[in-house]
């Protein structure tokens, strides 16, 4: 199956070329470590991650990289308000980040390069784009790249010269020559960190960082680099420049860019309340629900986070542990295989989905296809064969692979669900006991109709109710 890549400059998908026969090289813009990674955050980093997993799968040698952004103006504002120095927010930020990693399950990249640590090569390439013109000196020290200079300038984002310029920022102290030029070196403010360089002590800009290491590990060309769609411009803008501009090659084969992610349809943000960080959502939340949510929509979409998605990534993940529960505990016998279709046809088509533009939401939708008709096969014959049960357990595998889910025992799993599925419904015990004393009441009144809509009520927030002569009991859905 040939893989197919949506290609953001070019607005469409195209087939998948690497530039050196099957080796890959990915760069993906990694976080700025001052602060906590939030869900947007979690969403690229899944997005990318299950990415490299798939071209590895696909027998591509891949080469992943992912940087730390760790010498920033927010970093400086935040050691200067904790009192401490840039280098312990940044450390202390990384093993964060690590700590969200391992929650999540996201795989390390190959190389995870601090810009602090390629200060000369960043140097270097400012010093080239200087003698190529593309720079300029000004007369604090500074250095700024001269757009006017680069003819390819807004081919990635696709913007008009004049609407760029209407939305460019100049500071008062800013000693560029246009509006649109940005920094690649700042001469460092008192007090603020520095390095020696041909122009001033002073400190690379963010976005020739990512142009100086991706190509320092990966060459002029890198196959993939991916973002969120927030970095289109003028983050990746400026890279395309700076790269382009110094090593007079195509700088990137394929631009990916993953959506936002919005919470209950609004844009995150910590002066709306609903900043939500990894580290809390997954105290009350599995990664596993995380990640089959975040993938459950195509890349490119936008996504809504709420609680309702929560519940229905919770219930999918449920049905499938279900279904693989069911198939361990099936007796497993030496007889004829009646699955061997099932599973041969979800593998070609969860590979074709994912060959789609990396579709995990098809692949989703091939997923309950398989586990309805499994179901269903077991309904009508509890007995397994044994080569039925490892073909299914073998390209289970290879989901759990590609999605870094079902990487749990499916009975403990499930049994972890339900002592946890309180905390996910967001209702406590006795909220949910209360619930269900109201109705009982609701019901001796004959008053059906609030009865039902706390039935309703609670089987939205994941809760089903089993009526019996013993009582009420209820259990997550
Ligand atoms: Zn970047």
């Amino acid at each position: 199956m040939t893989l197919n890549v949506y290609n953001t400059p070019l607005k469409k998908k195209k087939a998948f070329e690497p530039l050196h026969a099957n080796k890959v090289g990915m760069y993906a813009c990694g976080v700025t470590v001052y602060d906590m990674c939030h869900i947007g955050h979690a969403r690229s980093l899944i997005v990318f991650d299950v990415i490299a997993r798939f071209l590895r799968k696909k027998g591509y040698d891949l080469t992943f990289v992912r940087n730390f952004t760790d010498i920033d103006d927010k970093i400086i504002a935040r050691a200067n308000s904790l009192g401490t120095s840039y280098r312990d927010v940044a450390d202390r930020y990384i093993e964060e980040y690590r700590t969200d990693m391992d929650i999540l399950k996201v795989r390390p990249a190959d190389i995870e390069p601090k810009a602090t640590d390629h200060i000369s090569h960043i140097i270097d390439m400012v010093r080239i784009l200087e003698e190529k013109e593309y720079a300029y000196r000004a007369d604090d020290g500074s250095v700024y790249f001269s757009v006017s200079r680069f003819r390819g300038y807004g081919k990635l984002s696709g913007r008009r010269t004049e609407e760029m310029i209407a939305g460019a920022r100049v500071d008062i102290e800013d000693l560029k020559r246009d509006p649109l030029d940005f920094a690649l070196w700042k001469r460092s403010k008192e007090g603020e960190p520095w390095w020696d360089s041909p122009w001033s002590k002073g400190r690379p800009g963010w976005h020739i960082e990512c142009s100086a290491m991706s190509t320092h590990f990966l060459g002029a060309t890198l196959d993939i680099h991916g973002g969120g769609r927030d970095l289109i411009f003028p983050h990746h803008e400026n890279e395309t420049a700076q790269a382009e501009a110094a090593l007079g090659a195509e700088f990137v084969r394929y631009w990916i860019h993953n959506g936002f992610v919005t919470i209950d349809g609004e844009k995150m943000s910590k002066s709306l309340g609903n900043f939500m960080t990894i580290r809390e959502l997954t105290k009350d939340v599995h990664p596993e629900i995380l990640r089959l949510l975040l993938l459950s929509r195509h890349y490119r979409s936008p996504i809504d986070f709420s609680n309702e998605a929560v519940n229905s990534a919770r219930q999918a993940l449920v049905r499938f542990y279900e279904m693989l529960d069911r198939v361990n505990h099936s007796p497993a016998e030496d007889r004829e295989s009646r699955l061997e279709g099932l599973v041969g046809t979800f593998s070609r088509d969860f590979d074709e989905a994912m060959c789609d533009d990396f579709n995990t939401a098809k692949a989703i939708a091939c997923l309950h296809d398989l586990t309805t008709e499994i179901n269903r096969a077991l309904d009508q014959d509890p007995k397994i064969s044994r080569k039925d049960q490892s073909a299914l357990k073998a390209s289970m595998g290879e989901v759990t692979d590609i999605f870094g889910v079902f990487g749990e025992e499916p009975g403990e799993f499930l049994e972890a669900m339900k002592r946890g599925s309180v905390q996910v419904t967001g209702l406590s015990e006795q909220e949910i006991q209360g619930l269900i004393e109201e109705r009982n009441l609701a019901r001796k009144t004959k008053d059906f109709k609030r009865a039902d809509e706390i039935r309703d009520t609670l089987k939205a927030k994941g809760i089903q109710l089993k009526d019996s002569p013993e009582g009420t009991a209820w259990e997550k859905i």
